[in-house]
């Protein structure tokens, strides 16, 4: 499948990145060329704790962290009912493969900023993330985080990097602002935001956009374990996700805005959302109309939307797909269980795509909300901070086994 890494042929080319961060390793990564991608292979892994290991995203994360090219989990933190006791103990699995053998035994520690890692990502609950991510930051860790509490702070960067890896500008201003030395906070956008500023991406830089209008059906893992109890949602919409208006109506203004070197300009457009959850297990469908500043055939929007390429810096990351959008022509498409797990959980589904009878066009689009929304978003901001740079490696560190036949060459100084 396109984008992905797992199980591929590589032949190898060498590029060299560099970089300007004072406390980061001079790095050449050596790229490694496989039928649909350019994907680069450090010498030595770099190591990822998981604050929240034990909750819905957090098994995501623990699962992809299991086979990822260039980070190895070292360390799992939840809450006090939690910690102390293995990953294995501690963890009502829910994902349908099995919990990986390596994080079986990971004792699970609190949120005490002292993990055993190079950097961490974060899937804790909101009542306890801010202030965690904030203590792991101050200590010196890179925090990629899932939650909401700091994706809308004036210093922090909310990112995709297919959209928006420019804003990563700002983590130089954030440490300066806040007497960071090496950790910083990362955010990735709210699930249901992150399929659709995928999505207005191309529309906004081939058409520009000036309003839009969108209706999402969202699932309940959206909602975390246990979630909505079963007798509200079974056979059943619930009109209300508390507080997810809000964040579909500022969070893309962030996303499409830009960095101006002190702060983020919003993209100034005109946004309405209205959220429902519906009983679907994974998988936020959402129907948009939308106005903008050129006019556009329905012919021109679908071509606009197939030929988004991601630039190759981005394209060469571990969890990249170079068209991140897939277009359908059938009538009834997408549907959550047919075509949430698109370009592996990270491609965005569009369909639909028509006339707008009070606006200019609409469709309906799908994405994976604990995949593209939450863990697999994650993941490709880490990679993206990696591969700039930004994560150094402290202190002892397993040495990467060459795998899949490529030659490793990452030279780590400083
Ligand atoms: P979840 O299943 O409820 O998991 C929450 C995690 O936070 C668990 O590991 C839990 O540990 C930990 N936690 C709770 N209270 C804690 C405390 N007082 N101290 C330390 N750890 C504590 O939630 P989720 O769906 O994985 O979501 C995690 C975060 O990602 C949330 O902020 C959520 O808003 C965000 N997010 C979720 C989605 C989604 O689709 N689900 C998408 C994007 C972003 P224990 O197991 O020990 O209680």
């Amino acid at each position: 499948m396109s984008g992905q890494w797992q199980g591929e042929v590589f032949e190898t080319h060498e590029i060299s990145l560099t970089d300007e961060r004072d406390f980061a390793p001079k790095r050449h990564l050596q790229f490694v060329q496989g039928q649909h991608e350019s994907k680069a292979r450090p010498s030595r892994k770099w190591r990822a704790g998981v604050l929240g290991a034990t909750g819905i995203v957090g098994q995501r994360l623990v699962k992809s962290l299991a086979a990822h090219p260039w980070f190895e989990l070292t360390a799992v933190a939840a809450s006090e009912r939690s910690s102390g006791k293995t990953y294995a103990e501690a963890t009502r699995w829910h994902l349908d493969t099995p919990m990986p053998q390596a994080a079986r035994s990971l004792v699970v520690k609190g949120l005490e900023p002292t993990l055993d890692c190079d950097f961490v990502f974060s899937a804790l609950d909101s009542s306890v993330a801010g202030t965690a991510e904030e203590d792991f930051a101050r200590a010196g860790y890179p925090v990629v985080s899932n939650s909401k509490n700091h994706r809308m702070d004036p210093d922090v960067p909310l990112l995709i990097p297919e959209v928006n890896a420019s804003h990563l500008d700002a983590i130089r201003f954030q440490q300066a602002q806040r007497g960071y030395t090496t950790g910083f906070i990362v955010t990735n956008p709210n699930c249901s935001t992150a399929g659709l500023v995928l999505v207005l991406k191309p529309l906004a830089d081939v058409f520009g956009l000036e309003r839009i209008f969108v209706v999402t059906l969202q699932a309940v893992s959206g909602a975390g374990y246990p979630g909505v109890p079963s007798m509200d949602i079974h056979g059943n919409v619930v009109p209300f996700i508390s507080g997810e208006e809000e964040k579909m109506e500022t969070e893309p203004q962030k996303l499409l805005g830009r960095w101006d070197g002190r702060r983020f300009v919003d993209a100034g457009l005109g946004l309405s959302a209205h959220c429902n959850r519906v009983p679907v297990l994974d998988g936020h469908l959402e129907c948009v109309s939308m106005s903008m500043k050129k006019v556009a055939s329905t012919e021109e929007v679908r071509e606009a939307l197939r030929r988004f390429e991601v630039d190759p810096e981005i394209a060469s990351l571990p969890t990249a797909l170079r068209h991140p959008i897939e277009v359908l022509d059938d009538d009834n498409r997408p549907q959550p269980r047919r075509d949430v797990n698109a370009g592996n959980g990270m491609a965005a589904v569009v369909g639909r795509v028509r006339e707008c009878p009070l606006l200019d066009i609409k469709l309906t689009l799908l994405s994976h909300n604990l995949v593209r929304g939450a863990a697999g978003a994650a993941l490709l901001n880490a990679e993206l901070l990696a591969a700039r740079g930004f994560i150094p490696h402290h202190g002892k560190s397993s040495v990467r086994r060459s795998d899949q036949g490529s030659t490793v060459t990452e030279q780590v100084s400083g």
